[in-house]
């Protein structure tokens, strides 16, 4: 493919133009568009509009299992047989003093998920209560939660409590949603986007790759997004949990999950797209390339799965040239690291001296 057509997509991407199904669907394809230069035309536009920040988000559980839905893809489900640590809500107290940690570490943005089909009123008032008191402390960081489906009522209240991001994920598109969740519609998704939109907060939505849609399906996610106008983007990979409905995680290379990253860029420019949970075991040593079309990412983990150490992810984000977005240095964060970096065998570890069994692996003795 000639040169000139990458920067073709990257600068039709910049100025806004939507690129057709056709395009969309050869970007999946492996067999159309190199990956380095894709990757590399997705990175022109995610410089354009983000530059090199890396915007950090740490996810709080703050409700673990006890949901009465069945999204396939959850540990929390009820549908799922995962061995997963169950608990109540955490007291206020609890969330703040995890806040403030999150925020140490170099979280932009502090998510707190519920689990739950939906927040009633009483729930909002106390959502509504904990972001005002965390904002009390943070006023200049920013918080997302995540509860369910909201209605009008219920975004405006936890906008005036100062909330700046509500996360609902499409996860998948609308034809095949039938096939990962059959407690909630589709529909039902928008709707909570629309009142969180109406009441004047960011969105938050993205999409669980690897359940078994096809291209057209992260295509058509990629877009609604768009016409949605999300201003962050999480895109997961499945994530394998023992248990759960959809456990196995189907079509996901290192290659194609990049290739769906770039694919997410070019069809939402402006975005903070995240490279979200499943990046460590999908994306594997291809990872640090996510960071070209992403520009956002979990550290410590994901709800009930953990990650890769936060020594590690920092240090792949500085080893990529890449800035953080926080009031506190990367190279303040890494320096506190030094003891994970030691033992993840980063240049700053000493050097093992090889025996005679990694040597001579041969050798009877
Ligand atoms: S509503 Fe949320 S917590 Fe409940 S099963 Fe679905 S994704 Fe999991």
């Amino acid at each position: 493919m000639d040169l000139t057509f990458y920067d073709e997509l990257a600068n039709k991407s910049i100025v806004g133009e939507e690129i057709d199904d056709a395009t969309c669907q050869k970007i999946l394809a492996n067999d159309h568009f190199e990956l380095l230069p894709l990757v590399n035309a997705a990175y022109q536009v995610r410089k354009h509009f983000r530059g090199r920040e890396v915007v950090i988000h740490i996810i709080n559980n703050a409700q673990n299992g006890h949901c009465p839905e069945d999204c396939h893809y959850c540990a929390q489900a009820k549908s799922s047989q995962a061995n997963i640590e169950e608990y109540g809500l955490k007291s206020d107290e609890e969330m703040v003093e995890e806040a403030r940690q999150a925020y140490a570490k170099g979280a932009y943005r502090y998510c707190m998920v519920y689990a739950g089909r939906g927040a009633s009123a009483q729930r909002i008032e106390r959502l509504s209560g904990l972001i005002r008191k965390i904002k009390a402390e943070y006023p200049n960081h920013e918080i997302c939660i995540s509860t369910g489906l909201v209605t009008v009522q219920g975004a405006i209240e936890l906008k005036s409590a100062g909330l700046d991001q509500l996360n609902h994920n499409l996860n998948t598109s609308e034809a095949f949603y039938p096939n990962i969740c059959t407690t909630h519609t589709f529909a039902d998704r928008i709707n909570t986007l629309l009142a969180a939109r109406s009441a004047g907060i960011h969105l938050c939505s993205g999409m669980i790759v690897g359940m078994g849609e096809s291209h057209q399906d992260v295509i058509e996610v990629a877009k609604r997004l768009r016409s949605l106008k999300a201003e962050s983007i999480p895109v997961n990979f499945l994530v394998p949990i023992e248990g759960n409905q959809l456990s196995v995680p189907q079509g996901l290379t290192p290659e194609f999950c990049l290739r769906v990253l770039c694919l997410f860029r070019f069809l939402n420019p402006p975005a903070e797209i995240r490279v979200g949970a499943g990046r460590e075991g999908h994306l594997r040593s291809m990872e640090v390339l996510a960071l070209y079309p992403a520009s956002s990412l979990f550290l410590q983990g994901y709800l009930n799965t953990k990650g890769s150490s936060n020594a590690r992810t920092l240090r792949m984000i500085k080893d990529a040239g890449f800035e953080i977005k926080s009031d506190v240095h990367l190279d303040d964060l890494l320096a506190c690291q030094s003891e994970d970096i030691a033992t993840a065998g980063f240049h700053e570890a000493k050097a093992v001296v090889k025996d005679l069994k990694d040597l001579r692996p041969a050798l009877k003795v």
